[in-house]
């Protein structure tokens, strides 16, 4: 699958766009705002001075700050895009500066919390459009961004109830000329369906990763040397951000519970299966998995290349 951005806009669609955060997300969007002529002005705002410089290094905003408020004034658009267990301070924060008219939007993992942390802290005249890109590496920082991130990636808006239309369809305009497909659901389903999409998959690597590090019969030397492509690829997964997967778990702690308690019942019943040497059950099982992973290359989520995940030359 081709991973190459469009040519850039004549118009931009957003005067002035303030992403608070500037990581792997927030850095890809700055990107590919930049790339596509998205917006007349970037504004990068970052907690850390030391992200803030980068920025300015890099060149990917037109301003660097670390005082939310400040960067946030005038723009038309902010997009929070910092762990979700940050996203209400950062609300309250960036308050005093915003203007009647904009948009907030965010990337969190999770909705529901988000939603419940940055509302309140809103002014009247200040539309929220909660957005999560499906898309991500195991990198983090303003190096690790890059512009075609989104390129044919799922983007999932969760505007809380009676939201102004106009505002959810800026926010789709812009994540689509990024190059996604966008969808609209409530931050509930969201969160029950991202929790075994992708939170319950990251906690069995983890799981799995720390497993066998600690075990005894196996040195960790070993378990380097010897890792096959299975646990290799739970060792990207386990390589991810522990700020963002620790408030991940920590915001969606329902729906995950939820997802681990059937995840639970299955691996108990596949224990049986193995005991009792029911091999049926076994490749039945297997047969299914595969044709799903099938799906998943064929619609264009994956490639098939046994070493997983993007190719370098792809990247803009
Ligand atoms: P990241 O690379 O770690 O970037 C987060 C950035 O936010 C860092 O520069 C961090 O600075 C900064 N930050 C932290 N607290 C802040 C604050 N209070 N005010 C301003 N800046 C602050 O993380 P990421 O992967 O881009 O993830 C950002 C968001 O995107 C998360 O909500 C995550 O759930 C969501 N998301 C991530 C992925 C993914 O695969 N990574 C995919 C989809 C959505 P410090 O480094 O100094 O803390």
């Amino acid at each position: 699958m081709p991973e190459r951005l469009g040519p850039p806009r004549e118009t931009p669609l957003f005067e002035r766009v303030a992403l608070v955060g500037l990581g792997l997300i927030g850095s890809s969007i700055a990107r590919a705002t930049r790339h596509l002529n998205l917006a007349r002005s970037i504004v990068a705002v970052d907690a850390s001075e030391a992200v803030v410089e980068r920025v300015r290094e890099i060149g990917i905003a037109d301003e660097a700050t670390t005082d939310v408020a400040a960067g946030v004034r005038d723009a038309d658009l902010v997009i929070l895009c910092v762990p979700v267990g940050v996203c209400g301070t950062v609300a309250e924060a960036m308050r005093p500066g915003l203007k009647p008219g904009c948009i907030v939007s965010d990337v969190g993992s999770v909705k529901a919390s988000v939603i419940g942390q940055v509302q309140p802290h809103l002014p009247d005249g200040v539309s929220f459009v909660p957005a999560h890109p499906v898309a991500g590496t195991e990198h983090s920082g303003p190096d690790a961004g890059f512009a075609t991130l989104f390129h044919n990636r799922w983007c999932i808006l969760t505007p809380p109830e009676g939201m102004d239309e106009t505002a959810i369809e800026s926010v789709r305009a812009f994540w689509e000329a990024m190059g996604s497909n966008v969808e609209v659901m409530t931050a509930q389903h969201h969160d029950l369906v991202l929790a075994i999409t992708s939170h319950v998959p990251h906690l069995i690597a983890y799981n799995i990763v720390g497993t066998a590090a600690d075990l005894e019969t196996v040195t960790q030397g070993e378990v380097i040397k010897f890792s096959a492509g299975g646990f290799r690829d739970f060792t990207r997964i386990a390589a991810s951000d522990p700020t963002m997967w620790r408030d991940v778990f920590l915001h969606n702690r329902e729906a995950v519970l939820e997802m681990l308690g059937r995840l639970n019942e299955d691996i108990a019943l596949l224990a049986r299966a193995i005991r009792w040497g029911e091999g049926d059950k076994l490749f039945d099982l297997f047969t299914r998995t595969r044709a799903i992973r099938r799906g998943i290359i064929s619609s264009g989520q994956e490639t098939p290349e046994p070493d997983f995940g993007r190719r370098r030359e792809d990247k803009t």
